[in-house]
C-alpha cells in the first residue's frame, strides 16, 4: 500500500509557505529583540528562499544555485563584510560569551540549531556561503568512495572554541576588530581548503563531509527534522539512479533515521527529481 502520510511536495504553495514562515520569524524576532533589522533580513532571505523554489517547483535545474548564490553571499558580504558581523562559529561563541543576542546568536540558533529541527541541513544546501562557491565546481556527485575523517569537523569544533576562550582569558583589547578578522580569514581558510579538498577527492562537498565544524551542531538537529526525503518502497523499482544523484552519499532508500549518512542530507531535492517512478518524497 502507498504510504502518503507525513508526505511534503515541492509545488505551487511551497513558496508561500515558505515565505509565511519568513515573515513569522521575523515578527518574532523583531518582537524579542525590537531590532528592525531582523524584519529586513528575514524578509529578504525568505523571499530569496520562495523565489528560488517557485522556480524549482518548476524544475529548473540551477534554481538552487541562484538561491544559494542569493542568500549566500547577501549574509558573507553585507551582514559579514560590510556589517562587521562574524556570523561564524568564532562570532557565535564570542557573542554567546558576551550575552549578546544579535545577528550571529540568532543566525546559529535560526539555521543551525532550532531550524534543522523542521527542515534538516536546508541551509547547506539553500544558505550557506561556503557551498555556494563549493557547488559550483565540477564534481557534483562524489567520483571515489567515501573517507573515514569525520573527526576533522571535531577537532576543528573543539579548536574553534578553545580559540575563542583564550581572547577572553588573555583579556586582549580590540576583541571585536579581532573578532572580524577571525571571520575574514577563517573564511578566506574555509574556501581555500573547500577548494583542494574537492579537486583532490573530485567532490565538491568534501568540505562539508569532512572539515565544516558546522555540522556538529546540524547533524544532531538534523537527525530530527520534520523535512526528509523518504522512499515509497511500492514504487521503487530499485534502479539506483537517485543515489548516484546524492552528493552526500545518503541511503535514501531506507527510510530509518539510522539511514546511511542520515545527517548529511541537504534537501537539494537531485535524488526526487533523478526517480522517473515518482518514488521519493519530502
Ligand atoms: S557543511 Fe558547512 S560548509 Fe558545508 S554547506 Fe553546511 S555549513 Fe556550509
Ligand atoms: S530512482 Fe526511484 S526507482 Fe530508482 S532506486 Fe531510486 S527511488 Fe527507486
Ligand atoms: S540527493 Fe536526496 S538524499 Fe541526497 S542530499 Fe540531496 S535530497 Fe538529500
Amino acid at each position: 500500500m502507498r504510504k502518503h502520510m507525513e508526505e511534503f511536495q515541492l509545488n505551487v504553495k511551497t513558496p508561500i509557505i515558505m515565505e509565511s514562515i519568513f515573515i513569522l520569524i521575523a515578527v518574532v524576532m523583531y518582537l524579542i529583540t525590537s531590532n528592525t533589522f531582523f524584519i529586513f533580513n528575514f524578509l529578504y532571505i525568505g523571499s530569496a528562499i520562495s523565489i528560488g523554489l517557485f522556480f524549482m517547483a518548476r524544475n529548473n535545474r540551477y534554481a538552487r544555485n541562484i538561491i544559494l548564490l542569493a542568500v549566500g553571499s547577501y549574509l558573507f558580504f553585507y551582514v559579514g563584510i560590510l556589517g562587521h558581523e562574524n556570523l561564524s562559529m568564532s562570532g557565535f561563541w564570542y557573542y554567546l560569551f558576551l550575552g549578546v543576542f544579535e545577528a550571529a546568536v540568532v543566525h546559529f540558533l535560526v539555521a543551525k540549531i532550532l531550524g534543522p529541527l523542521l527542515f534538516g541541513r536546508g541551509w547547506c544546501g539553500y544558505a550557506c556561503w561556503t557551498a555556494m562557491v563549493l557547488d559550483l565546481l565540477p564534481y557534483k556527485t562524489p567520483q571515489n568512495p567515501r573517507k573515514n575523517w569525520g573527526y576533522i569537523r571535531y577537532v576543528l569544533f573543539a579548536g574553534i572554541l578553545c580559540c575563542v576562550v583564550s581572547l577572553f582569558v588573555l583579556k586582549l583589547s580590540n576583541l571585536d576588530l579581532i573578532i572580524y578578522y577571525l571571520f575574514i580569514a577563517g573564511n578566506l581558510a574555509y574556501y581555500i581548503v573547500g577548494f583542494i579538498l574537492a579537486y583532490k577527492l573530485k567532490d565538491n562537498r568534501a568540505f562539508c563531509k569532512y572539515v565544516c565544524p558546522i555540522t556538529v551542531f546540524l547533524k544532531i538537529s538534523s537527525y530530527f527534522s520534520f523535512l526528509r526525503v523518504k522512499v515509497d518502497e511500492d514504487l521503487c523499482v530499485d534502479c539506483g539512479k537517485c543515489r548516484k544523484s546524492c552528493p552526500m552519499d545518503v541511503d535514501m532508500l531506507d527510510n530509518s533515521r539510522k539511514r546511511e549518512n542520515a545527517t548529511e542530507c541537504i534537501l537539494c531535492l537531485n535524488c526526487i527529481h533523478s526517480c522517473s517512478k515518482d518514488a521519493l518524497k519530502l
